[in-house]
């Protein structure tokens, strides 16, 4: 399959590792809109928010744990951050594998739309 972050989680495309582990896998976005955005998405393929299911929203639950771990980590919990998934055309999606942005570092935007 032609996904470019299925790509980057093998290696076959560089990127810079925040985090990994056997369900998920973080690197910093190659075109950073705060201090700190971290892209965290599951190793296994599903296209966006769409393809959530009850079989699979394990890996949501965990992504969310690891949103929370790596914000501390990062130094950003405390003044606070925004995890956004973008989901379909509307939304801007881009990359069709889902993926989770965790952006803080600055005084983010009220305005989420
Ligand atoms: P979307 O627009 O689908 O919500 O987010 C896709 C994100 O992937 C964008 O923020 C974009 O900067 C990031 N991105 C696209 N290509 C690459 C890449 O090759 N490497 C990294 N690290 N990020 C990428
Ligand atoms: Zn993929």
């Amino acid at each position: 399959m032609d996904c470019l972050f299925c790509k980057i989680i093998k290696g076959q495309i560089p990127s810079s590792k925040v985090y990994e582990d056997d369900m998920v896998y973080a690197f910093k976005d190659i075109n950073p809109m705060a201090p700190v955005h971290v892209l965290i998405v599951p190793k296994m393929h599903l296209s966006g928010m769409s393809d959530i299911t009850a079989e699979n929203s394990a890996v949501v639950a965990h992504i969310f744990e690891v949103a929370s771990k790596l914000a501390k980590e990062l130094g950003i919990s405390e003044n606070g951050y925004r995890v956004v998934s973008n989901c379909g055309a509307d939304a801007g999606q881009t990359v069709f594998h889902l993926h989770f942005h965790l952006l803080g570092g600055k005084k983010l935007n009220v305005e989420m739309c």
